[in-house]
Parts: structure tokens; C-alpha cells; sequence
């Protein structure tokens, strides 16, 4: 029997989306189906009888072994039928995997005529397959908690992450709804709103609070999507939704960064801004008023200087519970620099209650401190400005109570002060030369004199005291009368002091250089860097860094400088005459030196201050005064130098009277380097 078809079978063959093929029994094909020669890619005018295909040829080798062996043979042997997989080969050679019905067509006798196999392309069912893994895996490990609903949102799926994140399991929350994660943190019309935004536009994304099984609420943000069948019908929500409150916790504590100070927990400068600014606005609502009280411990650097960083930590904190422990909870206290810190009192009900409050912050700072070792007392100082008196905004209200903190720390410290118009020009103005000076040391303008001092005698040059300039760049030459007295008072002198003392060495160094003799220079040095600790062991290391010896440099300290703060600074000078450092008494007849003071101090030389000298032609008590001194040094065996020596007649008499060296305008006035490189030149020579 021919294999033949009728013109109805040709067009159900032809129009079947599934593989037809017939083969004859030596596996020559007879025939393939439209389908079949698109899915082989096949020219679908082929002419098989010509081309003459063979199964072979439609299959890897492998396959082809195992179909002929295996399913022909099963086939021919009586099985009639075979279903199962079959991988093809197109004519690209790429493999196309099919499910596959084999049938064997027999004749009437059940002889075998001709073999039919049809089948289907797995392909896309094999992707889809893969598809779906992949979002199971995708399910299954997501971070995000994921809730798949029927179309009347009752739950159908949750993965791990949802179960990690509610604490319910999977078998808990299915058939139920989402709402039993609700919080009530949210009112029924945020919920309209979010079932609104579904129904609009398919999807609503936002913060939302939930509650987990264990009761605690957690921020999630959470998008919902629909998904809908072919008719539009709404079949499934699908909800993701991550943890916010880790990223939150994250937040919050950089806000507490960003607003606290690590060492005292207090709230910092921003937080102070922020609180001003909110403040304000709300006191100009309610017609309500506000103080500001910047609060100095006072010398904070030099505890820190001298009993170190930890010391110095503790210190702060203490004082920083002390203050926290006398504020109303409602206030804001907060630490703005290392020894400041800044308290606004909201909505108080009279002056007298600030002054008092200021009075007891002030007190309780004066307490004295135990640091282990060591007992601390410091001055503090406090300066008050008042919003709306004082100051419309937050910048000057700000400013205010800093110029008010500026006087009360003029004032001597251990006190406070309320701000008042016209003294805030003035602290302004000490403000900005303050600044000024802080960038002079850091970028230039400083500069030293020479004033030469000589033997009575001779007129011989054998020193000279080197006197800081300060170039203001708007104000031009200021005198160390003026910006000394700042520096001492804001601790910059510290600072300048080193600088003065390092620009000596790089002096005495270029002049060493030059082949001139060295002069002993003496400078002057504040109180506050013998209260250093560690003063006299870096001035050694200078001298030692630029290889100059000790014997060069002279240190002058004024004598009532050295009266306020005896005991630190006498242990320093002490310890620097112990080293060999000369050590002179600046302006000497100025304080009260009585004979013992005198011979506890550690000194080498005397300075008589030049208002004795100034006034000892005309009075006589200035003059027994100057020879009373000259006694004394002579008793005590000190060098000694009178200052300000403006004419001849002084000269004259003081080198009558016994006073080897003087110092002074009739002589020499401060030199600028070059002039006094000049003189030392000439002398040398
Ligand atoms: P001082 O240490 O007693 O310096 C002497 C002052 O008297 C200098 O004033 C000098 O120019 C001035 N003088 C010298 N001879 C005469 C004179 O014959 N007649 C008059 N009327 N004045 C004379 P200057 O340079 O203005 O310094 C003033 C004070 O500033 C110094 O007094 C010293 O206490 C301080 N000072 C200057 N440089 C430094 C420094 O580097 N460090 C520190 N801590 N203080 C300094
Ligand atoms: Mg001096
Ligand atoms: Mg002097």
C-alpha cells in the first residue's frame, strides 16, 4: 500500500501546528508537514523524493542511534507506538527538543507500511519552565518580603523573607488578608487612598507602618502591584516590601551624629542653630522671649596642656553634668567649642531668674575638681544675650552673648554678663583683631625688633631683647601694648610665644651664619607658657634643633605676670634654670617683691621698670627706690638692667649709683633685623 493522502487529510496535515513526518521503512522521509519544515527551517518547497532526507540527517548522532536502535527497532518489533522526547536538529544545526508520538502503520496482515511521528516544540514550555525557576529562586531569596493575593487580596504566597521579617509563617498568614499586618499608625483614609491608587493606576508605593507578630511596629516601604487576566479582571496583588527600620535606626544615628557631641552627649553647634532658628520663630508667634547663655570653663587648653587629653575629657564632662544637672528639661544645652558650651532657656519669666540661674551655673563650675591626682579650679565665665532685646536673629543673638561672654571674661572672669548695646561695639572690635592676630601667627605679619642693651661702662652692645611687631594688614603697626594683652586673654599667646622664641633661633642662626658674634637675646615669655608643662622641655629641643646654646637666650618674665599663678610657673622656672636658661625679672618695682619672694624665684636677672627711671631725676622716692635696687641685685649677686633709659643724665647716674646695664631709647630704639644685623656688624668688627 502506497502512502497516499486525500485532499481533506492534506489540509488538516497542512494546517496542524504540530511536526508531521512520514518515513518509509528505510527511514526515508515521505513526507513533512508545513509546521515541520518551518521548525527545521526547511525550504517549504523541498523536494524530498529529490533531496532524498533520511531520518539521519534530522537528528545529532546520538539521537539518531538510540531512534533507530532503539525506538524503530521497539516499533518493528510490535510495539506500534512510542511517546517521549526527541531532540531535532535544524538544518542551522540547532537542537530543538520535541515531545514526540511515534506510530508504525501496518497493512491488513500487520506488516509494517510506513512510520508517522508527530510532535510538539518544547521550546517555549522549556523556557518558561526556566522562567519560573528563576522566579521561584527569585521568591524564595529575595530580601524583599514578598505577598502574592488572589484578586480579593487574600494572601496565596509569602517567601522567607516575608516570614523572617513579620514573624508569621507561611501556613499562618495564607487565606487571610494583609490587614492583619496593620499598625494603627495609619487612619482608614490612608489606606482609601492607597486602595484608590491601585485601582487608578495599577500600583501605589510608600512608607508604611506594620506590625509584626511579637507586637513591635516596623517601618516598611512597600510597593503593590495588580496583575490582570486577559478581561482586565484584577487576578492577583503582588506586594513587595522592605525593612526600613535598620535603615532608619541608620538615619537616626547619623542625625545623632550630625546634631551631638561625642564627649558629653550634649547637643552641638548645629543643634544649637537649629533650636535658635525654631525657637525664634516660635517665640515671635507667641510673644514669647529667649536668653542665651554661652557658659567658658575657662583655661581649659592649659588643663589640657598640662595634665593631658584624658584629664581634660574627664574635666569636661564633669563640668558638662554639673551644667546638664541645674537645666530644665525643656532648655537646650549644648557644648559649642572645647571649653563652651551654650544654654538656651526658652520662655522664662524674668531677668532675675537668668541672673540667678547664671549666678549658680557660674558656681557650680567654680567647685573645685577632683582628677585623681589632681585638684582643678577653674574661672569660669558666662555671657548672656536675650531674644527679642538684644537681637532679632539667631546669628545675633548668637553674637551678642559671645561679645556679653567677652566682657565678663575682661572682667576677670568667675562672673557673668548681661549683653548691652554699647559694649558690643568694642567686643566686636577685640573679635575681629582676635581673629586677625589667630591668622598672623598662622600666615605672616609678625615680625621681631631688636632693642640692644649695653654696659653702662663702654656703651658696649652685649644683648639685645627681641620685641614683637605686628603688622595688622588693615590697621597698620600695632603695639604690643595692645595685642598682647588680647592674646594673653584668648591663649594665643601660647602660640605666639613659640613663635617668637623659634624666630629667635632662625635669627641667632643667620647671624651665626653671617660670621657675626652673638649678642644673648632675651624674650619676653607670658605666664601661660611657663604653666606648660612641657615648656621647658621643647625650648631645650629648639635650642637643640638649631644647635644654639642655652647661654644665648634669656627669658624675661614680668613680675606681676609671675604673682598671679605662682606655683605652676615658679616649678617651670625652676626647672629651666636648672637646665642653665637665664632668667630675668621683666619691670622689675611693678608689683610687690618682698625679699623672700624674691630669693624663692629662680632668677639671674633684675629689670628696673622704666617708670622708676623715667621719674628718678625729679623724685626722690623713685630714686631711693632705683638704688634700693641696685642693692639688692648687688646682695643677691643678679645682673641687672634698667630700662627706658631716655637721656645721658640717666645714664650717667645710674652707672654712678652702680647698675651695670641699661637699656633704652637714649641708647638704641627696638631695631627692625636688618638695622640690628648692621650694628652687630660694626661691632663685630
Ligand atoms: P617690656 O618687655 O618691658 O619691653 C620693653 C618695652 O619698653 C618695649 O615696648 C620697648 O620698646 C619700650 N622701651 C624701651 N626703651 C624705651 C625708652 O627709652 N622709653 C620708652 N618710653 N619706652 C622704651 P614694646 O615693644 O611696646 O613692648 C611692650 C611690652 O610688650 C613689653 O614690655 C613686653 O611686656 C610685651 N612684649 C613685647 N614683645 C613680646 C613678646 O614677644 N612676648 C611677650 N609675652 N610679650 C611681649
Ligand atoms: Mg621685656
Ligand atoms: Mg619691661
Amino acid at each position: 500500500m502506497s502512502f497516499c493522502k486525500s485532499s481533506r487529510q492534506q489540509a488538516i496535515l497542512d494546517a496542524a501546528s504540530e511536526l508531521i513526518a512520514t518515513i518509509d521503512l528505510e527511514q526515508r522521509l515521505l513526507y513533512l508537514n508545513p509546521s515541520a519544515r518551518q521548525l527545521l527551517v526547511l525550504p517549504h518547497d523541498l523536494d524530498l523524493e529529490k533531496e532524498r532526507l533520511t531520518v539521519k540527517d534530522l537528528h545529532a548522532p546520538a539521537v539518531y542511534r538510540k531512534l533507530d536502535t532503539e525506538i524503530f527497532a521497539g516499533l518493528l518489533e510490535g510495539k506500534g507506538r512510542w511517546e517521549g522526547e526527541l531532540e531535532f536538529r535544524d538544518s542551522n544545526d540547532q537542537p530543538i527538543p520535541m515531545q514526540m508520538t511515534i506510530i508504525l502503520h501496518t497493512d491488513e496482515e500487520g506488516r509494517p507500511l510506513w512510520i508517522t511521528g508527530i510532535g510538539r516544540d518544547l521550546r517555549r514550555r522549556r523556557r518558561l519552565e526556566t522562567q519560573r525557576r528563576l522566579a521561584k529562586r527569585a521568591f524564595d531569596h529575595a530580601i524583599e518580603g514578598l505577598i502574592v493575593t488572589d484578586g480579593r487580596a487574600r494572601i496565596q504566597h509569602v517567601n522567607p523573607a516575608f516570614v523572617e521579617i513579620t514573624g508569621y509563617t507561611a501556613e499562618e498568614v495564607v487565606g487571610k488578608t494583609p490587614r492583619l499586618l496593620r499598625s494603627d499608625h495609619h487612619d482608614q483614609a490612608f489606606y482609601d487612598a492607597m486602595w484608590q491608587s491601585i485601582a487608578d493606576k495599577d500600583r501605589w508605593q510608600g512608607e508604611v507602618w506594620n506590625r509584626r507578630k511579637n507586637g513591635s511596629v516596623y517601618l516598611q516601604w512597600l510597593t503593590i502591584t495588580c496583575v490582570r487576566d486577559v478581561q482586565g479582571r484584577i487576578e492577583n496583588y503582588v506586594s513587595i516590601f522592605h525593612d526600613l527600620s535598620e535603615m532608619q535606626a541608620k538615619e537616626e544615628e547619623i542625625q545623632h551624629l550630625v546634631h551631638h557631641d561625642p564627649l558629653t552627649g550634649l547637643g552641638n553647634r548645629h543643634l544649637l542653630s537649629e533650636r535658635l532658628q525654631h525657637g525664634i520663630r516660635q517665640a515671635k508667634g507667641q510673644e514669647e522671649k529667649l536668653a542665651l547663655l554661652i557658659v567658658d570653663l575657662g583655661h581649659i587648653q592649659l588643663i589640657n596642656d598640662s595634665l593631658g587629653h584624658t584629664n581634660c575629657d574627664r574635666l569636661i564632662r564633669m563640668q558638662s553634668a554639673k551644667l546638664k544637672a541645674k537645666v530644665q528639661e525643656a532648655d537646650t544645652l549644648v557644648r559649642i567649642g572645647a571649653d563652651e558650651f551654650a544654654l538656651l532657656v526658652e520662655d522664662y519669666s524674668s531677668l532675675h531668674d537668668i541672673s540667678q540661674l547664671a549666678n549658680e551655673l557660674k558656681e557650680v563650675l567654680q567647685e573645685e575638681i577632683d582628677l585623681t591626682e589632681h585638684r582643678v579650679t577653674l574661672s569660669p565665665s558666662i555671657g548672656v544675650a536675650f531674644f527679642p532685646q538684644d537681637a532679632e536673629t539667631p546669628d545675633q543673638l548668637l553674637i551678642n552673648a559671645q561679645a556679653a561672654l567677652l566682657e565678663a571674661k575682661k572682667a576677670g572672669r568667675d562672673t557673668f554678663r548681661f549683653f548691652d548695646q554699647e559694649m558690643s561695639q568694642e567686643a566686636r572690635e577685640r573679635l575681629k583683631l582676635e581673629q586677625a592676630l589667630r591668622s598672623a601667627i598662622k600666615g605672616g605679619g609678625l615680625s621681631l625688633s631688636f632693642q640692644p642693651k649695653v654696659l653702662l661702662e663702654s656703651g658696649h652692645v652685649y644683648g639685645a631683647e627681641a620685641l614683637l611687631r605686628w603688622c595688622h594688614p588693615e590697621l597698620g603697626p600695632l603695639s604690643p601694648g595692645v595685642f598682647i594683652p588680647l592674646a594673653e586673654e584668648s591663649g594665643l599667646i601660647v602660640d605666639i610665644g613659640s613663635w617668637v622664641l623659634r624666630q629667635t633661633c632662625k635669627s641667632l642662626v643667620s647671624w651665626r651664619e653671617a660670621g657675626l658674634s652673638l649678642p644673648r637675646i632675651a624674650v619676653n615669655i607670658s605666664v601661660q607658657q611657663l604653666e606648660q608643662e612641657e615648656f621647658p622641655d621643647w625650648l631645650e629641643e629648639l635650642l637643640h634643633e638649631y644647635d644654639l646654646d642655652i647661654s644665648l637666650l634669656e627669658l624675661e618674665i614680668t613680675e606681676t605676670g609671675l604673682m598671679k599663678n605662682e606655683l605652676k610657673a615658679l616649678m617651670s622656672l625652676a626647672r629651666l634654670k636648672e637646665r642653665g636658661f637665664r632668667i630675668a625679672l621683666d619691670d622689675f618695682g611693678t608689683g610687690y617683691s618682698s625679699l623672700s619672694y624674691l630669693r624663692k624665684l629662680p632668677l639671674s636677672t633684675l629689670k628696673i621698670d622704666r617708670s622708676f627711671i623715667l621719674d628718678m631725676g625729679d623724685d626722690p622716692v623713685s630714686l631711693s627706690i632705683v638704688k634700693t635696687i641696685i642693692q639688692l641685685a648687688q646682695n643677691l649677686s643678679l645682673d641687672l638692667v634698667a630700662e627706658g633709659v631716655e637721656d645721658s643724665c640717666q645714664a650717667q647716674q645710674l652707672f654712678d649709683m652702680g647698675c651695670p646695664h641699661a637699656q633704652g631709647y637714649y641708647f638704641y630704639k627696638p631695631l627692625i633685623e636688618d638695622d640690628f644685623i648692621q650694628l652687630l656688624a660694626a661691632s663685630s668688627s
